[in-house]
Parts: structure tokens; C-alpha cells; sequence
């Protein structure tokens, strides 16, 4: 209601002189007053002006008040407009009666100014606060709707959504899931209802999970890795499906912020994102004209099966190749035939370096180093002379060599006395320089 609008009274009364004294009265205190003096103009009046409050005599020729309130009270657009009855009727069945057909109040004849007044401002006031309550209801309605509209959409989501979403009681067990989480291991959704969260986990995450759920840490300030862990938006980890195969998963788990004593896990299949990580490693670790290993690869393995082999004490044998007069080859053939040679050559190594421990890699131009765990010292010098003879085999044409064709050198290492693995790089490296000063296409042991 706006305050600036002064409210507006409609008196009904056939006695002009009350509604003479009234209507003055009324506008002295600042209402918009209207006057009637039946009933029947009265209800026309009304339903014209939509007074905020009607003061209604009993007693009046034709329509009396109380058939005057009644009419208005069945009407639409007037029986929200307070009524309060003016009597001269004191006894208790007319009170009653003002009561019955709708009306707020009642003042008597010979009515006090003030009297009415206080009468007014009270119902006027109630009437606010009506409206007031009526419009937060029905914002509160329209509260309610939105939040029931999100709630359904929220819920199609969650139903919908690829990721496996998973609520949790305080110690793991699992309270609901969405269909994503069926899909992703294989069980029903009824199957999944209180079953530890830790089933849907591979070792060792299923033990560091159960640990987790179970000895409470969750809750303890103490166990600060628990509260990192609930505060890792991403960690990796690997699932378990029922039929017990594994798959990587990126798994985050959160408190419920609606209800403490819960916890939502959100389960994310990252097997692509795996793959192509996977790709793209070995895509890095890859010469890419002749498809051996790269000297990162060799780099990065190379030290490793060299602990491997001083642990195990066994031993390591190393071979450091390159192609002979490689540079006078491109020089007179081009750089395309380089790289055929290349390849080539490369191919024809890889037939003897088969096993799966076993390292061969592009480390240099020409230049290419084998790794040959736990190989003894005859077994290599014959696999030195048999990827010797391969690559002389393959009979291409080289004018400035003494051997007409390509030819390779080779220097071997063997590892069971020297200290690291680059002396033994080192060793080999000098006995490649001896092979080449002896003539090429041989090798030499250091
Ligand atoms: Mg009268």
C-alpha cells in the first residue's frame, strides 16, 4: 500500500446528517472519503472505487446492512474490503449477525470521532499486514517453485551426467549413486547400496580408502592427510569394476554441503585421457625417421637397467654403433638417401634386438647405442657380428667406402667391473674409436 495514496472510505448511511459529520471528520484526519445513502449504491460505489474500508449502517430503508455486506462479500472485486457496521442495534443477535455475514467490527450510536478513527486505523492496519503476509506467501510460492524446478533439473543431471556421483555415510558406505556409477562398474545401483566405497577401488587405493573411512580420519585434525585428501579436488587413482578389471580414475571427494554427515564422491573414467598420455609419451621417446627409441628414451632407461643390473649382479653389455663414412655417403648420394640408409639400417638392427628388456636407440646422427641386459660376453660379440653382417647385407651402394656398400662399426662394453654406467658408455665410445682407426665394419670389446 502506498503511503503517499491517502486511504479511501466509503461511509453508508441514510441519515445525511451522520454522514455529513463523518465524511468532515474523516477528510480532516486525511482519508479520501465517499458516501452513500442505500445499500444498492453502496455495492455500486464499491465495486466502482475499491474503498480500502467500508463503514456500513444496520438499519436502512431498502437493503439493510447486513444484505448490503452479504452482497458485497459474494463479489469478487469487493469481498476483500473490510466492513465495520455502525449500530444503533445493541443486542447480542445483531452482533452476531454483523459478524456472520463478513463484517471486521462494529462501533455504536452515538458513535465517538477518536472511536472510529482508532476502529479504522486498526482495521486498515490489519489489512496491510494481510497484504503484506499474502504477497511474502506468494513470494515464498515462487520461491519454493524455482527451488522445486532446480531440485528436478539438478536431479536430471545428476541421473544424466557421465561422471559416477556417489553419496557417502561417515564411515564409506555408500548411501545412493546415479546411474553413471552402474555403468562405469558394472553393478546395480541396488547391488551398490552400503557397500564400502573401497570395493570400487584397486590396491592400493581400496586399503588407503577402508583406512580412511574407517579409523574415523576423515574427522581428525590430526590425520592432516586425510583433510588434504578431502580438500584434493583431482586425485588419481585406479578402479575396480565387478568383473574385478581395472581402470584409471580421477576421483574427488567432498563434504555434502547440505547434509554434514555425508560425503559426495565424484568419480571421473580418465582411460582416454590415460591412453593419450600414454601416446603421447612414447610419441616423445620415439625417433620419429626411424622409429627406434631416442636418445631421451635411452637417457631415461639406460641408468635404470644399469641399478637393475648392479643390484641383480648381473651383467650389462652395451654397444656404441655408427654407420661408416656416413657423412660421404650423404655428401655424394643427398640427404634423402641419407635418411633411406638410415632407415634402413635401423630395421636391420631392430631384427636382432628383440628382447623385451633389451634397449636399441637412435642416440646421434648416425650414431646408435644397444643395451643388452644380463648378456654375457660371448653372446654379445655374437650379436655384434650378426648385426654386422646384416647391415653389410643389405648392399647399399657406398662409392667412397673400401667395402662398396654400407658398413657399420662397433665398440662393446661390458659391465661387471667398471663403476658407473658412464664409463661404460665411455669404454664403449673408445672402443668404436678403435674400430674405426682398425679399418671399419668390425667391432672391437673393450
Ligand atoms: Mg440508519
Amino acid at each position: 500500500m502506498n503511503k503517499t495514496t491517502p486511504n479511501s472510505i466509503l461511509i453508508v448511511d441514510d441519515t445525511q446528517e451522520n454522514l455529513a459529520l463523518l465524511t468532515e471528520f474523516l477528510q480532516y484526519k486525511g482519508y479520501q472519503v465517499s458516501a452513500a445513502r442505500d445499500g444498492k449504491r453502496a455495492i455500486k460505489i464499491a465495486k466502482y472505487i475499491s474503498p480500502d474500508l467500508i463503514l456500513l449502517d444496520i438499519m436502512m430503508p431498502g437493503i439493510d446492512g447486513f444484505e448490503t455486506c452479504k452482497q458485497l462479500k459474494s463479489c469478487d472485486s469487493t469481498k476483500d474490503i473490510p466492513i465495520i457496521f455502525i449500530t444503533a442495534k445493541t443486542d447480542m443477535d445483531d452482533l452476531v449477525m454483523a459478524f456472520s455475514v463478513g463484517g471486521v467490527d462494529y462501533i455504536n450510536k452515538p458513535f465517538h470521532k477518536e472511536e472510529i478513527f482508532a476502529r479504522i486505523e486498526n482495521q486498515l492496519q490489519i489489512q496491510r499486514l494481510n497484504q503484506q503476509l499474502a504477497a511474502s506467501e506468494f513470494n515464498l510460492r515462487e520461491l519454493l517453485c524455482e527451488y522445486q524446478q532446480q531440485s528436478d533439473q539438478l536431479q536430471q543431471i545428476v541421473t544424466l551426467v557421465v561422471d559416477g556421483l556417489i553419496e557417502l555415510n561417515r564411515s564409506g558406505n555408500i548411501q545412493h549413486a546415479n546411474p553413471a556409477v552402474e555403468k562405469l562398474f558394472g553393478y546395480s545401483a541396488k547391488a551398490l547400496h552400503s557397500v564400502n566405497l573401497s570395493r570400487l577401488f584397486a590396491e592400493p587405493y581400496a586399503t588407503q580408502y577402508k583406512n580412511l573411512f574407517s579409523h574415523n580420519e576423515l574427522e581428525s585434525t590430526k590425520q592432516g592427510i586425510f583433510k588434504e585428501e578431502l580438500n584434493v579436488k583431482n586425485a588419481e587413482a585406479l578402479g575396480k569394476r565387478l568383473d574385478d578389471t581395472e581402470f584409471p580414475i580421477e576421483f574427488s571427494l567432498i563434504k555434502n554441503p547440505s547434509n554434514k554427515n555425508m560425503y559426495l564422491a565424484i568419480i571421473h573414467d580418465i582411460t582416454i585421457f590415460k591412453n593419450k598420455e600414454e601416446q603421447l609419451l612414447q610419441l616423445t621417446n620415439i625417433d620419429p625417421l626411424t622409429k627406434l627409441s631416442n636418445r631421451r628414451y635411452f637417457d631415461d632407461h639406460f641408468e635404470k637397467i644399469w641399478l637393475q643390473g648392479q643390484r641383480n649382479k648381473t651383467q650389462i653389455a652395451f654397444i656404441m654403433l655408427d654407420i661408416d663414412l656416413f657423412k660421404q655417403f650423404n655428401d655424394t648420394y643427398g640427404h634423402q638417401a641419407g635418411d633411406d640408409c638410415l632407415k634402413k639400417v635401423a630395421q636391420s638392427l631392430q631384427k636382432n634386438i628383440k628382447r623385451p628388456g633389451d634397449i636399441l636407440a637412435r642416440i646421434g646422427g648416425e650414431e646408435f647405442a644397444i643395451v643388452l641386459p644380463e648378456t654375457s660376453k660371448e653372446g654379445v660379440i655374437k650379436i655384434a657380428e650378426q648385426l654386422k653382417k646384416d647391415v653389410q647385407a643389405l648392399q647399399i651402394t657406398h662409392s667412397a667406402s673400401s667395402y662398396k656398400v654400407i658398413t657399420i662399426s662397433l665398440g662393446i662394453a661390458i659391465a661387471d667391473s667398471y663403476q658407473s654406467s658412464n664409463i661404460l658408455h665411455q669404454m664403449a665410445d673408445d672402443a668404436l674409436y678403435q674400430a674405426k682407426q682398425s679399418g671399419r665394419n668390425q667391432y672391437i670389446l673393450a
